[in-house]
């Protein structure tokens, strides 16, 4: 078998209800909370009072910095870097989707440390340090993953780059995972989430940094997309498909914690650089089906492997026919979920695609994906893409 190490610090609590003991939790961790979340708004119906209060009958000081955005930026985690020195908070609560958890962990580093969370970027020579808050994750997505991986993602305007800190110590201490925090998502944000799972599974499975132990967990969280994502696209009050979303979203966060993800995500992060306006799944959705169909001869028999969760009828299907089925089955896959995108329709100018494609091999997500790309061939992918 191929040697491999496994690291997972995260606590996760996960069911139905679990949101109820958000505030024994972060009392573990600390006394002065900062809970960090988007602007209120109806469809979260009451929620982010609902954890104040639990946080603040466990006998924890609570002050809710509510400025998080879609594709945080530097300026937003400054801001809540400024509010979580000023309050003295010793424990930080990130509570929403991938953006209100990865700006929660970039204020605990950039409350912590001299200049700004831009400095700590994975490649950079500063990192963080132990004296980094503890972060509490409760996620409201299905999803990032976020809520048990070392990565925050934030985005700087002024360079148009979305980049993101790496370190183990932004490993949420402890997770919350209650899938009926879930049932409130409309179903854009449910389809766009969910395949966000899809991708993370996917990109850790054909993975050269991939392991038997990833590999478990990213075919189980593919076959749970496969079924449910559409069960709950179509009706988003089926509470056993999202509680299945749910735990698909946490192994394949599991996954990328481990194995990393590939060219998808290094071409999806630069165009949310871009272009902030394009969430996160929409822009993998977008550039999916032709980078299935740039490499799925490097790696055919994991191709077929995850078409078949998807599509029975490839079972009796070998070689490289099964694996050009499986995109098709795949980009169907998409169509079925209302993800049939392309880089027009998400008004990403056809003239800025050679600077979008020299941006997508800054970070080094490319270098893992099974077949290494050049620049040629990104613009290609962009092109067919568009
Ligand atoms: P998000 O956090 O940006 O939320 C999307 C929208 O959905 C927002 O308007 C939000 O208010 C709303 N929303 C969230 N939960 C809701 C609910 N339960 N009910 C109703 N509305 C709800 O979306 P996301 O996809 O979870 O996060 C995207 C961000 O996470 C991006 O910046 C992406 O790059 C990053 N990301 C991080 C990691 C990681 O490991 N840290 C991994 C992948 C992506």
């Amino acid at each position: 078998m191929k040697p491999f190490q496994y690291h997972q610090p995260t606590e996760i609590l996960f069911g139905r209800g679990r949101l109820n003991e958000v505030g024994h939790v972060v009392s573990r961790f600390g006394c002065r909370c900062l809970l960090v979340t988007v602007p209120d708004a109806p469809e979260f119906r009451g929620l982010f009072g609902r954890v104040r209060d639990l946080v603040t009958a466990a006998g924890v000081a609570v002050s809710h910095f509510d400025g998080a955005i879609p594709n945080p930026t530097t300026e937003v985690v400054g801001r809540g870097a400024r509010m979580a020195r000023d309050f003295q908070a010793d424990v930080v609560l990130g509570l929403g989707g991938g953006s209100s958890m990865d700006t929660a962990k970039a204020v605990a580093v950039e409350a912590t440390h001299p200049g700004t969370v831009w400095d700590y970027l994975f490649f950079r020579e500063s990192q963080p340090t132990p004296k980094t808050l503890p972060v509490v994750a409760v996620t409201t997505t299905s999803g990032t993953g976020s809520h048990v991986t070392q990565v925050a993602v934030v985005t700087n305007p002024a360079e148009k780059n979305k980049s993101a800190v790496f370190h183990p110590l932004i490993f949420p201490r402890a997770s919350v995972v209650d899938p009926e925090l879930m049932m409130t998502m409309p179903a854009g944000v449910t389809a766009s989430t969910g395949f966000d799972v899809f991708a993370h599974a996917f990109e850790s499975y054909i993975n050269p940094n991939g392991s038997p132990y990833t590999d478990m967990m990213a075919l189980e969280a593919l076959a749970i997309v496969a079924k449910s994502l559409p069960a709950v696209v179509r009706n988003g009050r089926d509470a056993e498909a999202r509680e299945r979303m749910a735990w698909a979203d946490t192994l394949a966060g599991l996954c990328i914690a481990n194995s990393g993800v590939t060219l998808p995500h290094g071409i999806g992060m630069a165009v949310g650089g871009f272009y902030p306006h394009v969430a996160h799944g929409q822009a993998l959705a977008a550039v999916y089906p032709a980078i299935l169909r740039y490499s799925y001869q490097t790696v055919p028999a994991k191709f077929a492997a995850v078409g078949r969760l998807f599509d029975r009828r490839i079972a009796g299907v070998r070689g490289l026919k099964a694996a050009v089925m499986s995109c098709a089955v795949l980009e169907r896959f998409l169509k079925r979920i209302g993800m049939d995108l392309s880089l027009g329709r998400l008004r990403v100018p056809k003239e800025e695609l050679e600077a979008l494609a020299l941006q997508s091999l800054v970070l080094p997500d490319y270098r893992n994906h099974p077949k290494v790309a050049t620049l040629k061939d990104v613009v290609k992918i962009l092109e067919e893409s568009h």
